[in-house]
């Protein structure tokens, strides 16, 4: 059997280093707002080049208490792709905003042809969703922003250590957000997540939002909310930063792997692989491709031990009916009836790898 992803082992790898983490932290009582969670903030700023990282409870809360810190709310509108999880369109409702779906382009971003005729005079923002550990096309996104005078934010929850052009996820525009959720690149062992800005503004307000509206006196400067990223999951992410490099060159490597072994087949549309000297550094957080047959050639991994996964169920945001949703999004559709993620994480060995690829082309024939 080779799971989708392999939630024991993420523990089981290195038990002995975390359970040491867990006691050291515990025993000095440091739960909340702590040195570990100040150490792993700097320490993963650093590590994507940004000024702030302001670790928070989720990926979800990450988006809205952006949106929040720059004055986003009621009546305003954000351009997003439907091709996103739920949570992306979510924080832009919760914030009162109203969530704009465009279409999912040829590389299965957002289409950045859609942008334009979406916007509208209540239009403040476009979200690009860095899907997958991809970019999007941030010069082109930027251009027209810049055009329309819109904000740029960063949904990068999927893609931390991602760069486009030498500039990382999350740091193109006001404000990008991380997940820390277990499956994702940099996973702790819950909830987790995080915003990140080159802006002091937006960075205070979002410390003050996270933690009551207070300032570091305990005094409260605004209404604020509980959305504080748990020191001891902090402690845990600082201590897997040290190998994150690693895990990015082992992910290049299965998505090269996959690449070669696969991309004869003439019924299959691979991401593009890992390559020296392009814009775009992928990180792999997924391996999504489209196949032809697609709801048969996962009945038939499975049926070899292999299991896959139909992101999000196969269903894209504008898909959710009773929240509102009525625009038809054609290509987006499309890619939704093709789309299926192999497995793709650090456990998997060289085998499992070439033994998923042999039964791909074995179907196929
Ligand atoms: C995981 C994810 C989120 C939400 O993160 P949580 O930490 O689960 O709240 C948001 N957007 C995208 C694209 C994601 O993949």
């Amino acid at each position: 059997m080779i799971p989708f992803f392999n939630y024991q082992s993420l523990f089981k790898e290195n038990e002995e280093e975390y359970i040491k983490i867990i006691k050291d932290v515990c025993s000095r009582g440091a739960y909340i707002l702590q040195k570990d969670l100040e150490e792993f903030e700097k320490n993963a700023a650093a590590f994507i080049n940004v000024k702030h990282l302001i670790g928070v409870a989720n990926g979800t809360d990450a988006i809205w208490l952006g949106l929040k810190a720059l004055g986003i709310s009621s009546g305003d509108e954000i351009i997003l792709p439907s091709h996103t999880y739920i949570a992306s369109a979510a924080a832009i409702h919760f914030i009162g905003a109203k969530p704009i779906l465009a279409e999912c382009g040829n590389d299965n971003m957002l289409d950045i042809n859609d942008i334009e005729r979406r916007i509208t005079n209540k239009t403040k923002a476009i979200m690009a969703v860095q899907i997958n550990g991809r970019c999007c096309d941030m010069d082109r996104i930027k251009e027209i922003a810049e055009r329309y005078k819109l904000l740029v934010v960063e949904d990068s929850a999927q893609a931390f250590g991602a760069r486009y052009k030498n500039t990382y996820a999350g740091t193109f525009g006001a404000f990008g957000t991380f997940s820390f959720y277990p499956a994702k690149l940099l996973g702790s062992f819950g909830d987790g997540g995080a915003l990140v800005t080159n802006d002091d503004k937006i960075a205070n307000k979002v410390r003050l939002l996270r933690d009551h509206g207070r300032d570091s006196h305990g005094n409260v400067i605004e209404w604020g909310f509980n959305s504080r990223l748990d020191n001891l999951q902090a402690a845990i992410l600082n201590h897997k930063l040290n190998n994150f490099p690693n895990e990015i060159i082992r992910r290049r490597e299965i998505a090269s792997m996959y690449h070669k072994g696969l991309n004869k087949i003439k019924e299959l549309r691979l991401p593009e692989p890992p390559m020296e000297n392009s814009d775009y550094f992928d990180v792999f957080q997924n391996y999504e491709l489209r196949a032809k047959k697609r709801n048969k050639l996962k009945i038939f991994l499975e049926d070899n031990g292999v299991k896959t996964i139909i992101q999000w169920a196969g269903s894209p945001v504008h898909s959710f009916k009773n929240l509102g949703f009525s625009e038809s999004l054609p290509k987006t559709e499309e890619f939704f009836t093709e789309c299926i993620m192999l497995p793709m994480n650090i456990t998997l060995k060289d085998e499992d790898i070439n033994y998923i690829i042999q039964k791909i082309k074995k179907f196929y024939k």
